[in-house]
């Protein structure tokens, strides 16, 4: 995306609070004219007021200029008020919009980034964008407003020293951008160092366990120190930066006002021009010379947000997965893989033209090396990626076509990866599904977690990904999880291979109860399982090696020998 396309996705922002935009820009309007009367009110306090004598005039443009003031400060207010409300619905409006689309993305961009690096990226790109709306934004508008009445204002008083004021007006451009295009390096730098950072803080925090065990703390410590250092300079230079920009601001100010003293001097011994209209004058040129720092400070400004908002985009344009939308009712039907092939880099096949038929209401049960494919196969069944060729059919209908939704309330999985959320074990099962505590015990003692729960009850709380849990117990909440939700078709990749042989016999006793009616697919190497099961398919390195009943494959396959007597 380039920086045209990034200004015209964030005017797209803004043109949702085109009114309340509107409102403010009029008592920026108002606020700028009334500001511009000051110095004209000013001079006649000069000259007619002091020089003059006129102590009730005086005393009649003091108290106006106090009313400007005071009506100035309450349009103030009212724009405040505006501006924070749009900033706050800006940054509410993406927060929403990334969350959402976060959730939805394929789940190949999450094996690339941990969580820490997502945030930290969301959040700074957010409030950078957010930032259009901040008040320094809407100041750069004010100062065009009060730039061109103060033009207006030097025409008025005298035109040889307004030449003087717009000689320094390309001087103090160059200057200024010179300084831009340095932030714009700098907030580069800083973005791009903050994001390593929160990814290797993602990463090391990730890996606190092995960072404990192989005793790596200090080199962990090293990393750390040498990633602050570097950020930290970073926010040195631009805090310098800013520095050096006031002062040199600052002092082309002072210059410029230096000369327009010395030749006010001038004009006003030689009797052409009032004691007032010099600091009028004074004044009105502050108003044109001021400005240019905040017009031009609108690339400085820009310079932190257009490489937010493109970073911003082009994680909104990452590919969500794919939803064939259709809303028809789905029913239990044969699962068949036909011809499919699969690859998660190009050209690296992992399946190559795999047909499997998953009977309505069977049992069959996967095996293979590891490597070989098989949680490969859950993926794709569970729409976590999509086959490069060939297809998945339920009855006749592609599994692509269904709403995901509705696709995924036709499958379950208990696999030895269960995420379990830090709350409590019946919020654990249920997931949001509202289930009396007599069908969750239920569950429980089928899955065999009911000594567990005697010992603790349904409201202990986990803790993060159940690191209160032993491996077997966790997995004993993902099979009472799928018992509660009761999808047609369930999975079960590797589930026994934390629960002890007690357990193992309560799920095998499971497949001819209550997943009697069930399409079931399990990824076992157990005997115990694989001689109960309708067939076995033996994956190879990515293809089907052999399909058959257990009777029928134990005479024949090696591979099932081989596997079975490892497991057990
Ligand atoms: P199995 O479950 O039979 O042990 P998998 O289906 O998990 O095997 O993996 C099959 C192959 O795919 C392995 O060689 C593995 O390295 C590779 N693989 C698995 N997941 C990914 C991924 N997200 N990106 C790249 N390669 C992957």
């Amino acid at each position: 995306m380039d920086n045209k396309e990034a200004v015209k996705r964030l005017l797209l922002l803004l043109n949702r609070h085109r009114k309340t935009i509107v409102v403010i820009i009029c008592c920026l309007f108002i606020s700028t004219g009334l500001n511009l009367c000051i110095p004209l009110i000013s001079r006649r306090v000069m000259d007619d007021g002091f020089i003059g004598g006129d102590k009730k005039l005086l005393i009649e443009l003091v108290l106006a200029s106090m009313a400007i003031y005071a009506i100035n400060s309450l349009i103030d207010m009212i724009k405040e008020k505006k501006r924070v409300d749009i900033s706050a619905k800006i940054q509410y409006f993406l927060s929403d919009q990334s969350f959402t689309h976060l959730m939805k993305l394929r789940v190949n961009y999450f094996n690339n980034t941990n969580y820490a690096e997502t945030l930290n990226s969301i959040n700074t790109d957010i409030g950078q964008m957010a930032s259009i709306a901040d008040s320094s934004v809407f100041f750069v508008i004010t100062q065009a407003f009060s730039m061109a009445g103060g033009m207006i204002g030097l025409f008025i008083i005298d035109i040889r020293m307004t030449i003087l004021v717009l000689l320094f007006i390309p001087v103090k451009c160059v200057v200024m951008k010179y300084f831009a295009k340095k932030q714009k390096q700098i907030m580069d730098g800083f973005i791009s160092s903050s994001q390593e950072y929160a990814k290797w803080f993602g990463d090391t925090v990730g890996g606190v366990r092995e960072v404990k065990l192989f005793n790596v703390l200090g080199k962990k410590h090293e990393e750390f120190v040498c990633r602050q250092i570097h950020m930290i300079e970073k926010q040195k230079q631009m805090n310098m930066l800013s520095q050096w920009n006031m002062i040199l601001d600052s002092v082309m100010v002072q210059i410029l006002s230096t000369l327009l003293y010395i030749l006010g001097a001038n004009l006003v011994f030689d009797m052409r021009l009032s004691v007032g209209s010099v600091f009028a004058f004074i004044t009105y040129s502050a108003y044109v010379t001021g400005p240019i720092s905040a017009i031009l400070n609108i690339g400085y400004l820009l310079s932190g947000i257009i490489p937010s908002t493109k970073r911003y985009y082009a994680f909104m344009d990452l590919e969500e997965e794919t939803d064939g939308g259709k809303c028809t009712a789905l029913c239990l039907d044969d699962l068949k893989l036909e011809r499919v092939s699969f690859a998660y880099e190009k050209d690296k096949y992992i399946l190559k033209d795999v047909d499997i038929l998953f009977e309505k209401g069977r049992k069959t049960a996967v095996i293979g090396r590891n490597g070989s494919g098989k949680t490969t196969i859950i993926n794709l069944l569970t729409r976590m990626y999509e086959p490069a060729g060939g297809r998945i059919l339920l009855g006749e209908e592609d599994i692509s076509e269904p709403s995901l939704t509705e696709y995924r309330n036709m499958v379950s999985v208990v696999s030895q990866q269960i995420y379990l959320f830090n709350d409590t074990i019946r919020n654990n099962i249920c997931l949001y599904k509202t289930v009396d505590d007599a069908v969750i015990e239920t569950a429980c003692r089928d899955s065999g977690l009911e000594d567990f729960i005697k010992e603790v009850s349904l409201d202990y709380v986990v803790g993060q990904n159940g690191a209160m849990l032993s491996g077997g117990q966790k997995q004993k909440i993902a099979l009472a999880r799928a018992l509660i939700h009761d999808k047609p078709i369930i999975i079960f990749d590797e589930a026994t291979s934390n629960t002890d042989a007690y357990s193992e016999q309560q799920i095998n006793g499971l497949l001819n109860t209550r997943l009697k009616e069930k399409t079931v697919i399990v990824i076992t190497h157990k005997k115990e399982i694989l001689s109960k099961v309708d067939r076995i398919v033996v994956l190879k390195e990515g293809i089907v090696a052999d399909i058959g009943e257990y009777d029928e494959l134990i005479g024949r396959n090696d591979e099932l020998n081989i596997m079975m007597e490892k497991a057990d």
